[in-house]
């Protein structure tokens, strides 16, 4: 299973909590994040869902994609 990860960009207040608890999240220069990788697996799954769990603004979000 493949999940691909949805965020809404204008939200992100910049916190940095996502790129703390994933490896898969930089810090953009306009102070946003961003995912490094939109379609991650199985086993990339469990540090970006931290991720989304972690965000105060609650703008990431995994989806399965199906496959
Ligand atoms: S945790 Fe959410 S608000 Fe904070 S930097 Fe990451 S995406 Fe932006």
């Amino acid at each position: 299973m493949k999940y691909k990860i949805v965020m809404k960009r204008a939200d992100c207040i910049g916190c940095g909590a996502c790129s703390a608890v994933c490896d898969n999240w930089e810090m953009n220069s306009d102070n946003k994040a961003r995912p490094k990788q939109s379609t991650i697996s199985e086993e990339e799954l469990k540090c970006n869902k931290e991720a989304a769990e972690m965000c105060p603004v609650k703008c990431i979000q995994i989806k399965k994609t199906g496959k």
